[in-house]
């Protein structure tokens, strides 16, 4: 069983190729599509009130693409034929009794009223997968014993009637075949080898239908926090959307420390620590600003030692980098994955050092 795809002349072809496409892009079902048409609902000449065509002349043309195929179209092919013209009982779609002529048509108007227009294509997509499976499980709407799975009152199944149009999206919002329906499928090969095709294709759908939270990539939320440094009171706030999250106090020396490291994370992606020792021109910048941080000389010779003692260097970091981990885990125990790292001061390449938050870092003296 394939699927031919066709349509009337007034169905614009950009429509029917996003649909095509669409159907074509999933796997599971062999779909054909003839994008060229000479097929007119209307007659030429016909006149404003012209009466909208009943269903059978829509099969009228399935059946002459069948003809005019020379045989390429099988009889257990299914015909899809799209058309923008309405038919006389405003059905959004319909198949040819008996079920066995494998004959559909859909109407390709009038879906902006039900669907936003940039997703009319899905809500016809939604309808092919719909007629074939219920022409495959023959779902003959004029024999009693079937209207246990032509729901009149919407459930969110695939054979959701919709006699009240707006409904339709209930059904594309489910994705879902209820029970009922699901066992007579099972009873019908055709149908039942046509169930994967149809849960991706109704999925696929579904997927453009439902509204989600925006999702962001991991790096993303992480660069989204801000860290506000107030050197006055030595301290640093962890902010999110204006929020303080979490504020932690560092003693003289270690606030030192980390500011420095995070200033020159900034300006030159991280110092290495002897830089905090030596004082030549080259290294102006470090000292200039460890000197108008350190307030006093004291503090200020006792960073330079950090900087000529690399085990001293090791503690003081390893002491830094504790108590922001405890700080953090213990006033933001939900926090994301791999904020620590940013914070904390971690070894880059070359003894180099660095804080390597991504985020805005605003410092309030
Ligand atoms: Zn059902």
């Amino acid at each position: 069983m394939r699927i031919f795809l066709s349509r009337s002349v007034d169905v614009e072809v950009t429509l029917f190729n996003d649909v095509a496409n669409f159907l074509k892009a999933i796997p599971g079902a062999v779909i054909i599509d003839i994008p060229e048409s000479v097929i007119n609902m209307f007659p030429e000449d016909a006149e404003e009130d012209w009466p909208r065509p009943g269903f059978d002349e829509f099969y009228q043309k399935c059946e002459g693409l069948r003809q005019f195929s020379g045989g390429r179209i099988h009889k257990d092919d299914v015909v899809v034929f799209l058309s923008g013209i309405p038919n006389d009982q405003n059905w959004f779609s319909a198949f040819q009794l008996p079920t066995a002529k494998r004959n559909i048509f859909i109407c390709t108007e009038d879906w902006e009223y039900y669907l936003p227009e940039s997703k009319v294509h899905f809500g016809i997509a939604y309808q092919v997968v719909e007629n074939c499976m219920q022409v495959l499980m023959d779902l003959n709407y004029e024999k009693p014993e079937n209207a246990s799975y032509i729901h009149t009152k919407s459930r969110g199944c695939l054979n959701d009637f919709c006699g009240d149009k707006r409904d339709i999206r209930l059904k594309i919002q489910t994705a879902n075949i209820c029970e009922t329906c699901l066992d007579k499928i099972k009873s019908y090969p055709d149908a039942n080898a046509f169930l994967p095709y149809a849960h991706f294709v109704m999925n696929a759908v579904r997927d453009k239908f439902i509204n989600r939270p925006e999702v962001k990539a991991p790096e993303e939320i992480l660069n989204s926090f801000e860290l506000e440094i107030r050197p006055s009171l030595r301290s640093m706030r962890l902010c999110l959307g204006g929020k303080t999250l979490v504020q932690i106090e560092l003693s003289g020396l270690r606030f030192s420390l980390y500011y420095t490291i995070i200033k020159f994370s900034e300006a030159y992606d991280g110092i290495s620590p002897n830089q905090l020792a030596v004082r030549n021109t080259e290294n102006r910048e470090v000292f200039d600003f460890i000197r108008r941080i350190y307030h006093n000389n004291e503090n200020e010779s006792a960073i330079t030692k950090l900087g000529t003692d690399s085990d001293m260097f090791s503690q003081y970091r390893s002491k830094i980098n504790l108590q922001i981990k405890n700080e953090i885990t213990k006033n933001y125990p939900n926090r994301p994955e791999g904020l620590l790292k940013k914070i904390q001061i971690s070894p880059s390449k070359n003894g180099i050092y660095k804080v390597p938050f991504g985020g805005k870092i605003r410092v309030i003296e």
